[in-house]
C-alpha cells in the first residue's frame, strides 16, 4: 500500500530516530516517549521497547483481558481528536465513534483565513501559538511532528522581539516584563526599579517566615494567596498577577483556584511552610536529577534532536496556515484509520447507562434510536456534559465569554514598541479602558510566518470575567466590538488607522475557570461518573488539567491510554504524578 505524505515522513524519521545512538543507548535506560509515540507503534510495540522487555503489569486492555470494542467519543476539538487518533491506534480491532455537533472539527482551535488587499491573511479565532518546552508542550509538539506537520511549524526565537519583549499596560504605558534573556543582573535591576515589581524581592525572602495557612484550609484565590504570602508587594495581584490571569484564563485573580491552577505553590507551603522554602527544595527533583535539563532531554528523546533544539531556541510556535493546521493533520491521520467514524453535525443530546450496566446509550439531535457503546470518552465543555448526565458539580464549573476582535492593517509600522503583545490588569483605572479589554496580541511580531501579509495583524481580547453574569443580550455585537477595539488601540497605542479588515467574534463561555473550590468539584464529579457510569465513562478536556491546546493533548492521551481501565480521566488533575504515571504505560513522560 501506498504511505500517504505525512505518514511517510513519519516512517522515516522513526526509522531514523531508532537507528541513531541516542536511541540506542537509550535501551538501556528508561526512554521517555509521549502520545505521538503511540501514534506511530502498535501496542505490543509499546510493551516490546519498554526497558528491558519486562512483562508489563498494566496492560492496555480492559480487565476482562479485552479492549473496549465499541467506543464513544463526544466532541470533535483538539481533545477528542487526539483521543480518537490514539484510541484507533492503540485498539486496532474496536470501532470508533466520534460525534461532533457543529460542521467543523477543531472546537476552539479556529483559524479563518480572510481576503485582505495584501492577499490572504490569518486570523486566529482562538489560540495563536503554543508553548513548544515545557512538559505538556513536548507531548504536543511530538504529536504535530508525528500527524506530519514538522515542515510547517513556524518558530518564534527567544531572541526575537516577540519572543523577549511581553508588556504590561501599567499605569496608562506599555512596561517591558524582564526576560530571562535579558541576564541575571538586568532582570533584579528591573525587579529593584520596576514600580511593577515595588517590594516584590524583600516580600520574597520575607515570605520565609510568613505562618503557614491555617488547617482545614482548602482552596485559597491566587490573590488571597499572593496577599497572605507576599504581603509587602505592592499591587502584585492587581496587576501582574491580575495581568497573567487576563492572558491566560481571562479570568479574575480573586477567584482563581490557587490549589488548582498553581499547584506547587499550594503544595510547596504545605510541605514546607513557604513557597519560597519549598522552591529551593524541591525543583532539582521535578523531572529527576538533571531538573529542566531532565525535561529537555526527555522531550529531545520525543521529538529527535533536529526539532528539539529548535523547539529550545524557541519561545512559542505555530503552523504555516495557522493553529487549524493541528486539528486538520490529526483529523487526517484518524481518517485513515479504518475503524474510526466521524460523525458530523451530530450533537450528543443523552448519555445514560443501560439498565443492565453493560453499556452506555447515546442519544444524539438526530432523532436516531440510541446507540450503545462499551465506553464512552466525554470531551465536551462542562457546562455542555451537565445537562446530559446526573453529576451536579459540573455545572458548578463556571465558564467566561469572550470577544476575539482581529485586525489587519496594511501599514506594516504601526506597533510602537515591537513585542509579543500586552496585558492589561485590573489596577488599570476604567477611563483607561472603557471597553474591558483584556489584553492585545501583536500577531504579526508573535507569529508572523502563518501567513505572508506584509501589513500589522493585532488581535484584542474583550470581557472575560468582567461579563461574568451578563445575559445574551447585554453582550457587544460583532459592529460593537469593531469600535471598542479601534478605541482600545488609539488610546494604547495611538493607532488610529482604519484597518484592511477586522473580524470580531463572540466566544460564550469559551474559557473554563478553574475558581476557588475546583478541585472539590473535580472530586464530586470524579465520584458521580463511577457512581452513575460504573468505569464506562471517561472525561477530557479543557476543565480537567489546563486549559492550554498542550494541556489538552495530555488529557486526550491519558483518557486514551487508559482507556477500559477503570479511571475517570480526572486522576490526572486528582492524584499526584507519581500515581498518575503509574496508571500509564511504562517510560511515557510525565
Ligand atoms: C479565545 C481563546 C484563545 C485561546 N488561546 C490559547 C492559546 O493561545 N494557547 C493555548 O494553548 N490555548 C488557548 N486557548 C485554549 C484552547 O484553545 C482550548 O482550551 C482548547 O482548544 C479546548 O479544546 P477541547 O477539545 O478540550 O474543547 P473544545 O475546543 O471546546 O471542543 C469541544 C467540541 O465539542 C463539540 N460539542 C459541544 N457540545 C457537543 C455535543 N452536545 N455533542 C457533540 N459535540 C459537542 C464542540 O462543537 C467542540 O468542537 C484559547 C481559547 C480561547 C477560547
Amino acid at each position: 500500500m501506498l504511505l500517504h505524505a505525512p505518514e511517510a515522513r513519519l516512517v522515516t524519521l522513526l526509522r531514523g530516530y531508532y537507528r541513531s545512538p541516542l536511541c540506542l543507548s537509550s535501551r538501556n535506560g528508561e526512554r521517555a516517549y509521549g502520545t505521538a509515540r503511540v501514534l506511530a507503534t502498535s501496542p505490543s510495540g509499546l510493551r516490546r521497547h519498554q526497558p528491558g522487555h519486562p512483562p508489563s503489569k498494566r496492560s492496555l486492555t480492559t480487565t476482562s483481558g479485552q479492549p473496549p470494542s465499541n467506543i464513544a467519543i463526544l466532541g470533535g476539538g483538539i481533545t477528542g481528536l487526539v483521543i480518537a487518533a490514539v484510541t484507533a491506534k492503540l485498539h486496532p480491532n474496536s470501532k470508533i465513534t466520534l460525534y461532533e455537533s457543529s460542521d467543523r472539527l477543531g472546537g476552539w482551535v479556529h483559524s479563518s483565513v480572510v481576503e485582505s488587499s495584501d492577499g490572504p491573511v490569518v486570523f486566529e479565532l482562538g489560540p495563536r501559538s503554543l508553548r513548544p518546552t515545557t512538559l505538556n508542550g513536548y507531548h504536543a509538539l511530538s504529536l504535530a511532528q508525528q500527524v506530519g506537520l514538522e515542515q510547517e511549524m513556524v518558530f518564534t526565537s527567544h531572541e526575537s522581539a516577540a519572543g523577549s519583549n511581553r508588556f504590561i499596560y501599567y499605569p496608562d504605558k506599555l512596561v517591558r516584563l524582564p526576560s530571562p534573556a535579558d541576564g541575571v543582573p538586568s532582570v533584579l535591576w528591573a525587579m529593584l526599579t520596576n514600580p511593577l515589581f515595588e517590594g516584590l524581592l524583600l516580600a520574597v525572602f520575607r515570605e520565609l517566615t510568613v505562618p503557614c495557612r491555617p488547617r482545614g484550609m482548602v482552596d485559597e484565590s491566587i490573590g488571597g494567596f499572593l496577599r497572605r504570602r507576599l504581603s509587602g508587594a505592592k499591587g502584585l495581584v492587581d496587576n501582574l498577577a491580575s495581568a497573567g490571569m487576563h492572558g491566560i484564563y481571562a479570568g479574575d485573580v480573586n477567584q482563581l483556584s490557587v490549589r488548582s491552577l498553581v499547584t506547587r505553590w499550594w503544595e510547596a507551603e504545605g510541605k514546607y511552610g513557604s513557597v519560597t522554602a519549598g522552591m529551593m527544595k524541591s525543583k532539582p527533583n521535578k523531572y529527576g536529577q538533571n531538573g529542566t535539563t531532565g525535561l529537555h532531554e526527555s522531550g529531545e528523546q520525543m521529538v529527535g534532536k533536529v526539532l528539539g533544539q529548535k523547539a529550545r531556541a524557541s519561545s512559542i510556535y505555530s503552523f504555516t496556515g495557522g493553529m487549524q493546521a493541528l486539528p486538520d493533520a490529526v483529523a487526517s491521520t484518524i481518517r485513515r484509520s479504518k475503524n474510526v467514524d466521524i460523525r458530523m453535525a451530530t450533537g450528543v443530546s443523552g448519555i445514560r447507562l443501560a439498565k443492565d450496566g453493560q453499556s452506555i446509550q447515546i442519544k444524539t439531535t438526530n432523532n436516531e434510536p440510541p446507540r450503545p457503546y462499551d465506553h464512552v470518552i466525554s470531551t465536551l465543555p462542562a457546562h455542555r456534559l451537565a445537562p446530559l448526565v446526573p453529576i451536579p458539580s459540573l455545572a458548578l464549573i463556571p465558564y467566561t465569554t469572550v470577544m476575539v476582535v482581529n485586525l489587519y492593517y496594511t501599514n506594516p509600522n504601526l506597533i510602537p514598541q515591537p513585542g509579543f503583545g500586552y496585558l492589561i490588569p485590573q489596577s488599570v483605572p476604567f477611563k483607561q479602558n472603557p471597553e474591558l479589554a483584556l489584553g492585545v496580541v501583536f500577531d504579526s511580531h508573535g507569529t508572523p510566518g502563518v501567513d505572508n501579509a506584509p501589513g500589522t495583524k493585532l488581535t484584542i481580547m474583550i470581557g472575560g470575567h468582567y461579563w461574568d453574569g451578563r445575559k445574551d443580550d447585554e453582550f457587544p455585537t460583532p459592529e460593537e466590538g469593531r469600535i471598542m477595539a479601534e478605541r482600545v488601540l488609539a488610546r494604547h497605542l495611538k493607532i488610529t488607522e482604519k484597518p484592511d479588515r477586522v473580524l470580531a467574534t463572540l466566544h460564550k463561555n469559551c474559557i473554563p475557570q478553574y475558581t476557588v473550590g475546583h478541585h472539590d468539584r473535580l472530586q464530586n464529579v470524579d465520584a458521580g461518573i463511577k457512581r452513575e457510569f460504573g468505569g464506562r465513562l471517561s472525561v477530557g478536556g479543557s476543565w480537567v488539567d489546563g486549559v492550554g491546546v498542550n494541556d489538552c493533548v495530555l488529557s486526550g492521551a491519558f483518557a486514551a491510554l487508559t482507556l477500559g481501565k477503570g479511571r475517570t480521566g480526572l486522576e490526572l488533575a486528582l492524584e499526584s504524578r507519581d500515581k498518575v504515571k503509574a496508571m500509564l504505560p511504562d517510560g511515557f513522560l510525565l
